[in-house]
């Protein structure tokens, strides 16, 4: 990504070259073969996971890729160009969550899952490039996992629906890493399809591919790391989190996607503190944006989605609290550009903002929101256009 104009998307030989020569010069030989797993985005349906709702993302055009081989021992080597050495472990280590700790704990994480679910994971020389962005929400964990489980898949010829990818994905992140996520990251990046966005029922876990093609359209979507410093990130997901649990308990309903988006009065005028009634007007409304924009896109109206983008913003911004100047900046200059739409998207307090533009006009787009940056002091935020991706494949 460079400072502040649109470049184009990364193109794909480049990392995959990198995982190979990753490979020749740590393990002295050649790969038997390359898998590539995207990042992914969230186009709308934000805090809705955890509250049994709707998201709806879409994979990346930037992807991580692993060259790998079998070996003949049950053992597992991965180096990844993000750290100097390789790691290996074996059966012992990777059978006990929490021995390897670190980035290669993702790694071990998919043997593990695999293992815990009765698979005969062959022992493997792994590899690792990639141009997803560590830790800039856009899911380079679950492209790490999804890359490596495809490898050990396939090298060792394992009987493995692609329907049951994400959740041992997910175990592998959940349990072996200790990290608590959903089911939304490996869903996206497994299942991704080039022009669409993958509509996720985090209660059913049913997944429905909505046609997505902005390139079709003459659209693009900008992606704008708002580049904010991360501010108590993690307390306020929890407190975010326990503030949705107690509303529900109080509206007497599992979660609050029980709460039908015309009952939202009802059901605020049965809650007492005004704190709690702008969380739960968030995640109601926020439910009934992802099902619009389902909708319209079903209809090919890709332009319409964008004022329900502008609106998920605000209710982040009014009702959940969890924006921050740098990602209000953003989205206000962007849509002052001429932005259809434009949103925070991911946790909150930074991350990456996404705007709605026509093609044309992404480069002035992305000019605008880094003069607006400029004006305020911040630090010049990092844009990229990204276009609905493929999931985890093989490429060789
Ligand atoms: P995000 O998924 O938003 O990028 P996470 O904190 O969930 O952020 O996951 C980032 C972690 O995943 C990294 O700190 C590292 O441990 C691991 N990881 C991701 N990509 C790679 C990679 N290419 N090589 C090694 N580790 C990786
Ligand atoms: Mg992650």
């Amino acid at each position: 990504t460079t400072a502040t104009a649109t470049t184009p998307t990364v193109p794909s030989g480049d990392v995959a070259a990198r995982a190979t020569a990753g490979f020749r010069q740590r393990y002295g030989g050649e790969p038997v073969g390359r898998w590539a797993a995207p990042g992914r985005v969230n186009l709308i349906g934000e805090h809705t996971d955890y509250n049994d709702g709707f998201v709806l993302p879409f994979a990346l055009p930037l992807r991580t890729v692993v060259a790998a081989a079998a070996r003949d021992d049950e053992r597992w080597t991965v180096w990844s160009e993000l750290d100097d050495d390789p790691v290996e472990f074996g059966p012992a280590e990777a059978d006990e969550p929490g021995r390897v700790t670190g980035w290669a704990a993702y790694v071990a994480g998919v043997v593990w899952a695999l293992r815990a679910a009765g698979h005969a994971v062959p022992g493997a020389w792994l590899a690792v490039a990639s141009d997803v962005p560590v830790g800039s929400g856009l899911s380079s964990s679950a492209a790490i996992e999804a890359a490596v489980l495809a490898a050990l898949v396939d090298l060792g010829g394992l009987d493995l629906p692609a329907e049951r990818w994400p959740r041992l994905a997910q175990r592998a992140e959940n349990d072996y890493v200790g990290a608590p996520t959903g089911i939304m990251d490996q869903s996206a990046v497994i299942r991704g399809r080039p022009g669409h966005a993958l509509f996720l029922d985090c209660r059913s876990e049913e997944v429905e591919q909505i046609p997505f093609d902005l390139a079709a359209a003459g659209l693009a979507m900008l992606l704008i790391d708002s580049r904010a410093p991360h501010r108590h990130v993690d307390g306020e997901y929890a407190a975010r989190r326990r503030s949705c649990e107690r509303a529900a308990q109080a509206l007497g309903v599992p979660a609050l996607r029980d709460v039908p988006a015309d009952g939202l009065d009802a059901a605020l005028a049965r809650l007492d503190d005004a704190e709690i009634r702008r969380r739960v007007r968030h995640v109601v409304t926020e439910d009934q944006r992802v099902l619009d924009s389902v909708g319209l896109l079903r209809a090919g109206r890709v332009r319409d989605v964008g004022p329900l983008l502008t609106a998920s913003h605000a209710s982040m911004r009014d009702d959940f609290e969890i924006t921050v100047p740098e990602v209000d900046t953003a989205v206000e200059a962007a849509l002052a550009a001429g932005a259809y739409g434009a949103r925070m998207t991911g946790g909150g307090f930074g991350g990456c903002v996404l705007a709605l533009v026509e093609a044309a006009a992404a480069d002035a787009v992305a000019a605008a929101v880094a003069a607006a940056y400029a004006e305020r002091g911040f630090a010049a935020p990092a844009t990229v256009t990204a276009l609905p991706a493929g999931g985890v494949t093989r490429l060789d």
